[in-house]
C-alpha cells in the first residue's frame, strides 16, 4: 500500500467531527517532527490548531488544510462504515476521503519527501491545519491568523488542499473566492387599523422602493473571473396574519457575494445610505463572513498552472467561484493563495470518496509546486 493512502486511511478512521481532531494533528506532528519539522499546536477553546515548520526566513510557503470533517448523517445509508476506510475497484471510501484528508495525507508526504532531498532549502516551508472549517470557523484559521498578524508571521504564498477539481484531478485552480456579507434588516412602523392609515405607519409601503432599487442595483461589471457582484434576498417578513392590520415592523435577510472591487465595510455604508435616503427607520444587523481575495498572475500562479497541466494534459481552468475557504483568513496577510485539491463530486455527501489514482498522484503534484516555489 502506497504511503498517501496509508495515511489517509489512518486519518479517515479517526472519527474528527468538527471541532473535535480526535488526535489526527497529534499523528502528524509526529511524523513531521521525525522529520525536523517545529511543530506548535495551537489550541483555541475546543479547536485544535497546528503550525510546522521547517527552515528559516522568506519566502514563506504554506499548506493550509484541515483535520475536520462534516457528520456523515446516518450510518446506515452508507455501503460502509464513514469511519473504517475501505478500497473498493480502485475508489477509497470514508468521510473526508476527498474533503480532506487525502490532501492532508498528501501535503505530509510531500513535505517529508522535500525536506529528505533539500535540507537546505531556501526560506521557509510550513503546513497549518485546524480543526474548525467546517464549523463556526471562529477558532481555527481565523484565529491563527490574528495571532500570525500579532507575531509579525509574514506568508507569501499558501496552497489550501481543498477539493477543487471538477471531473479529473488538475482540471480546475481556484486562483480566489468572493466575498460573503449578510444583514438582517428590522424596519420600524407604527401598527394600525387599515381603515385609518394616517393613525398608522406601513413597514412594508417603506421599505419596498429601497428594497427594489437595492434588488435592481448593478453593483458592478465583474473583476477579472468573478462575476458581478450580487445581492440577493433569502428571507421576508411582515404582518400579523390578520386582514385588518397594519404590520409594526418588517423583516428582511439578505446576502450580498462580492468581487475584489468592494469590501465589507464599503458594502454596509451604501447598503446603510439607500435605507436612510428612502426614509426608513431601521437597524440592521451584519455578519461579515469573508472578504474576498484573488491572486492576480505571478510565480504562484504559472507554477501551478504548470504543474496541473502535467498531470491532467491540458492547462487547468482558472476559476474564482464556490463559496468561502479558509484561505480567506490567510489572504489578508498579504499572501497569494491558491486551491488545489482532488475531484470534489462526493465531498459531504454519503459515500464520500477519492480514486486511489488521484489520491497517488497528488503528493508527486504538491512536490512538484513546492520544488519550483523554493528551488535549491
Ligand atoms: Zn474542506
Amino acid at each position: 500500500m502506497s504511503e498517501v493512502l496509508a495515511l489517509t486511511r489512518e486519518l479517515i478512521a479517526r472519527p474528527s467531527v468538527t471541532p473535535d481532531d480526535a488526535g489526527c494533528q497529534a499523528l502528524l506532528a509526529g511524523r513531521l517532527a521525525r522529520a525536523g519539522f517545529a511543530c506548535e499546536h495551537l489550541r483555541f477553546g475546543a479547536v485544535d490548531n497546528l503550525w510546522a515548520t521547517h527552515g528559516q526566513g522568506g519566502p514563506v510557503l504554506v499548506l493550509l488544510g484541515h483535520t475536520d470533517v462534516v457528520p456523515p448523517g446516518p450510518r446506515g445509508d452508507w455501503s460502509s462504515d464513514p469511519f473504517d476506510p475501505v478500497v473498493r475497484d480502485g475508489v477509497l471510501y470514508g468521510r473526508g476521503a476527498a474533503d480532506m484528508k487525502g490532501s492532508v495525507a498528501a501535503f505530509v508526504v510531500a513535505l517529508e519527501q522535500f525536506v529528505a532531498a533539500h535540507a537546505g532549502h531556501p526560506g521557509t516551508v510550513a503546513l497549518l491545519l485546524t480543526s474548525d472549517e467546517e464549523g463556526d470557523a471562529i477558532d481555527g484559521v481565523r484565529r491563527v491568523a490574528e495571532a500570525f498578524r500579532d507575531r509579525g508571521q509574514r506568508i507569501d504564498w499558501c496552497i489550501t488542499g481543498e477539493p477543487s477539481s471538477t471531473r479529473r484531478l488538475g482540471d480546475l485552480l481556484r486562483v480566489g473566492r468572493r466575498g460573503s456579507l449578510t444583514a438582517a434588516l428590522r424596519v420600524r412602523g407604527v401598527q394600525g387599523h387599515v381603515a385609518y392609515p394616517e393613525q398608522a405607519r406601513n413597514p412594508v409601503h417603506q421599505a419596498l422602493p429601497a428594497l427594489a432599487e437595492l434588488a435592481a442595483r448593478r453593483w458592478d461589471e465583474g473583476f477579472e473571473s468573478f462575476p458581478p457582484t450580487s445581492l440577493q434576498t433569502s428571507n421576508i417578513a411582515a404582518g400579523t396574519g390578520a386582514g385588518n392590520v397594519i404590520p409594526g415592523e418588517l423583516r428582511v435577510d439578505f446576502n450580498l457575494r462580492y468581487n475584489p472591487l468592494w469590501d465589507a465595510p464599503r458594502l454596509e455604508a451604501e447598503v446603510e445610505g439607500v435605507l436612510a435616503r428612502h426614509g426608513l427607520d431601521f437597524d440592521l444587523r451584519w455578519h461579515r463572513s469573508g472578504e474576498p481575495f484573488f491572486t492576480p498572475e505571478g510565480l504562484l500562479r504559472a507554477a501551478a498552472r504548470e504543474v496541473l497541466a502535467n498531470v491532467a494534459g491540458v492547462a487547468p481552468e482558472e476559476s474564482t467561484g464556490g463559496g468561502t475557504s479558509d484561505a480567506r483568513f490567510i489572504a489578508p496577510l498579504g499572501a497569494q493563495c491558491i486551491e488545489i485539491g482532488p475531484v470534489n463530486a462526493s465531498i459531504h455527501k454519503v459515500d464520500e470518496h477519492v480514486s486511489v489514482a488521484d489520491l497517488e498522484a497528488l503528493p508527486g503534484l504538491y512536490l512538484s509546486l513546492i520544488r519550483r516555489l523554493l528551488p535549491d
